[in-house]
């Protein structure tokens, strides 16, 4: 048989490591629901159209319920319900009798019937009940695309030596990724710090974006690499390719083990600086994770993870339960938790009501919060009781100003005070501290540290906002630069605002976890980071080799320079005339590559 021919795509790598496997296609694209008028002597044809769709549907759901078997999987019991859901006479009749009497496709009826089932559930107050809402959508969904002749398989059916090649991820959908063994991903939208890219670091999933048309190139099952290091995707690689990448990904994995073995040694630089390095997650149960990678305690818990892929938001007692998790789990270095960052490119789907044409502008964060002071209120008590149980750190999202700030602080007092009269037990005092994300903050960083417990500087929204690249956009994401001097500077401000007061900043942005970056950030006097598990054994290993006093020379000398290709490139110099022995791994993180 004739060879395909090789080709190569290439993009921004997001998450380092190379993966060799067979690409599993995922579209994630809104259906496009026909509507035509049938004529009353091809009514019956329609109905059996619908019917054939049904069958169609339940073989699939039982061929991945038959892969299940035995696991006590809880996807196990929802694809029960999904089949009991599709034998209903509610929704067949409902079909049948709309095609009938509206003389319209089956595509229509059934997108008609759906939507009617999913309102009605929408005012159920029984949380169980308004539950099935989301089998409905499910099942609704799986139907629809037998009609279309576009059925997918679902994304807990991917075996484990799969690739996944999409137009998009959102981050709901990687969030599902997490448990199911894929190897890597690849999209054609996305930028460095879009919410997919961070997970799918978290995940150590080698991943590429901003492939444009990968999509297009690839097909169902094709043999492809993904390379996260460099950025490339090669379909269809030849023998020799594939062998070569082979040994890329095996030195790849014995740098990453060597690095490993020392992750839990401290990270104290040459001239004795101590530097705390901390973990982000999105899950309580990856909090292992970050204190076998060397983190000391969690220093960003996204805790709007918790609140997507469901079809009601969590109460109390199932947030409650998660943040005690978090807390108790990361012992006494304890955990900054962050309230729900929900909007901009983060959806959850309870919530979403209105389409908003710029939502990275919009109803996101603190914003949403204090709109909703119902739901805000809901994760403050659950937060406040979680603080019984360990060392817990409240952080708020994406704060403008001082108003914001005090309306926070007023409705936290209330909460306490509440949860006070109810008995139930606290800690005593809850630092709470903020995330300086937005131009507005940091320039108002001195009179925010006068207001608050600690700072933790997100740099992937402040860049963002910054130099107004939107972060998950590829057309942009050249021009999204942390080493601008516009950036460096807010930096510069906030770090000595914070110092001026005397409250501890971190840094929790993408920027922290790039070892790259690290001589600047100790040069601006930063001590504490927090970043993905994956990235803190290569970050500490880094800190270990630096000197305090070498950093700050260092950004003596780029605070001077104009533009943000100056700055990169006098820090390229930097790394390669630093002699730093074995601590700069090429295959994490290759000097060369970063040139401007
Ligand atoms: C940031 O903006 O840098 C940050 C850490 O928050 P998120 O990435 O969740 O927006
Ligand atoms: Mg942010």
């Amino acid at each position: 048989m004739e060879q395909p021919v090789a080709q190569t795509l290439t993009g921004i790598a997001v998450s380092p490591g190379y993966a060799i496997g067979h690409a599993f296609l995922l579209d994630r694209r809104a259906l496009k629901i026909p509507r035509y008028h049938v004529d009353p002597g091809a009514l019956a044809d329609e109905v059996a159209r619908f019917c054939d769709a049904i069958a169609a549907s339940e073989a699939q759901i039982g061929d991945i319920r038959a892969s299940l078997i035995g696991q006590g999987d809880e996807h196990e019991l929802i694809l029960e319900a999904h089949q009991m859901m599709l034998r209903d006479q509610t929704l067949m009749d409902g079909v049948t009798q709309a095609i009938e009497q509206k003389q319209v496709n089956a595509e229509w009826a059934l997108h008609k019937v759906v939507r009617g089932l999913k309102q009605m559930f929408d005012h159920v107050e029984d949380e169980y009940f308004r539950e099935r809402r989301s089998d409905i959508h499910f099942v609704g969904d799986r139907i629809m695309r037998n009609l279309l002749g576009t059925a997918q398989p679902m994304l807990s059916q991917i075996d484990a030596s799969a690739i996944v090649i999409a137009h998009d991820l959102s981050p709901a959908d990687t969030a599902l990724l997490n448990g199911s063994a894929v190897l890597a991903f690849a999209t054609d939208v996305g930028g460095k710090t879009s919410h997919t890219a961070i997970m799918a670091r978290q995940l150590e999933l080698p991943a590429v974006v901003a492939l444009e048309t990968v999509t297009e190139q690839v097909g169902a099952g094709d043999l492809i690499i993904v390379d996260g290091v460099s950025g490339r995707v090669i379909v269809h690689p030849d023998d020799a390719t594939v062998r070569h990448y082979q040994g890329l990904q095996r030195a790849f994995l014995r740098r990453k083990a060597s690095l490993d073995r020392v992750a839990l040694a401290p990270a104290v630089t040459r001239d004795a600086t101590g530097i705390t390095v901390r973990g982000n997650v999105e899950a309580a149960d990856e909090v292992p994770t970050v204190l076998t990678a060397g983190g000391e305690g969690v220093g960003l818990f996204r805790t709007e993870y918790l609140f997507m892929n469901r079809e009601v938001l969590p109460d109390e007692a199932t947030q409650y339960a998660a943040y005690r998790q978090v807390v108790e789990q990361a012992g006494a270095h304890g955990a900054t938790i962050r309230t729900l960052d929900v909007g901009g490119d983060k959806f959850i789907e309870p919530l979403r009501r209105h389409r908003e044409l710029n939502p990275v502008l919009g109803l996101r964060a603190i914003r949403f919060c204090l709109q909703r002071p119902d739901i805000f209120r809901l994760q403050l008590r659950a937060l406040l009781r979680a603080s019984a149980h360990g060392t817990l750190r409240i952080m708020i999202p994406l704060i403008s100003g001082v108003e914001e700030v005090e309306a926070v602080q007023a409705l936290l007092a209330d909460v306490r005070a509440e949860l006070a009269a109810e008995g139930v037990p606290m800690a005593a005092h809850v630092p709470l501290g903020i995330m300086i994300e937005l131009p507005s903050a940091a320039a108002l960083a001195d009179l925010l540290a006068a207001r608050v417990d600690f700072f933790s500087i997100g740099t992937n929204d402040l860049i963002q906002y910054t130099l107004a690249i939107d972060r998950a956009n590829q057309q942009v994401a050249h021009l999204y630069r942390p080493l601008h001097p516009a950036v460096l500077r807010q930096l510069a401000f906030v770090i000595r605002a914070a110092q001026a007061e005397g409250i501890p900043v971190s840094m929790c942005g993408e920027m922290a976890g790039d070892p790259f970056y690290a001589p600047i950030l100790l040069g601006l006097g930063l001590v504490e980071l927090s970043m993905n598990p994956a990235a803190i054994p290569a970050v500490k290993s880094v800190c270990r080799a630096l000197s305090v006093a070498d950093c700050r020379a260092l950004y003596a000398e780029a605070r001077a320079l104009p533009r943000a290709d100056d700055v990169r490139t006098r820090l390229v110099e930097w790394w390669l005339d630093a002699d730093l022995g074995d601590s700069l791994p090429p295959e994490i993180f290759d000097v060369e590559s970063r040139r401007a």
